[in-house]
């Protein structure tokens, strides 16, 4: 909370099933471990400029996970989700983090996973309009 008593816009927020909806997925039936997303805006004709993101993080899930499989998994999770709010989508490679499905043991980027954060990178920072 601000000392206007409005409440910021968080980067990352822990949340449960109640608070929020798509963490289950009936079409795939199964628990959704986080949400990614950002926001892009267009500046005229020179395309879209990511302007602002969150990652959504299903608390309760990701605390068993870090028992089960230890914290490196969940860091994984938060990889793949912060990878979604830079502009990374999911690949087939189950070898890499931004696979839709974790596998128990990828714990950091994969080269293809960093091959896409660098281009990324490339892109030219817009000044405020
Ligand atoms: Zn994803």
């Amino acid at each position: 909370m601000s000392g206007n008593g409005t409440r910021q816009p968080e980067f990352a927020a822990w949340e449960t099933h109640a608070e929020q909806a798509k963490f289950t997925n009936p079409a795939r039936g199964e628990t959704v471990r986080g949400l990614g997303c950002s926001e892009a805006v267009s500046f005229g004709n020179t395309g879209f400029t990511y302007v602002s993101g969150q990652v959504e993080l299903n608390g309760p899930v990701l605390q068993r996970m870090s028992a089960e499989l230890g914290t490196e998994q969940v860091r994984a999770v938060i990889e793949h989700e912060v990878g979604h709010v830079v502009g990374l989508d999911h690949v087939n490679d189950p070898s890499h983090v931004m696979n839709p499905s974790e596998t128990p043991g990828v714990v950091s980027f994969g080269a293809g996973d960093l091959t896409g954060l660098s281009l990324l990178g490339q892109g030219k920072c817009r000044p405020d309009p």
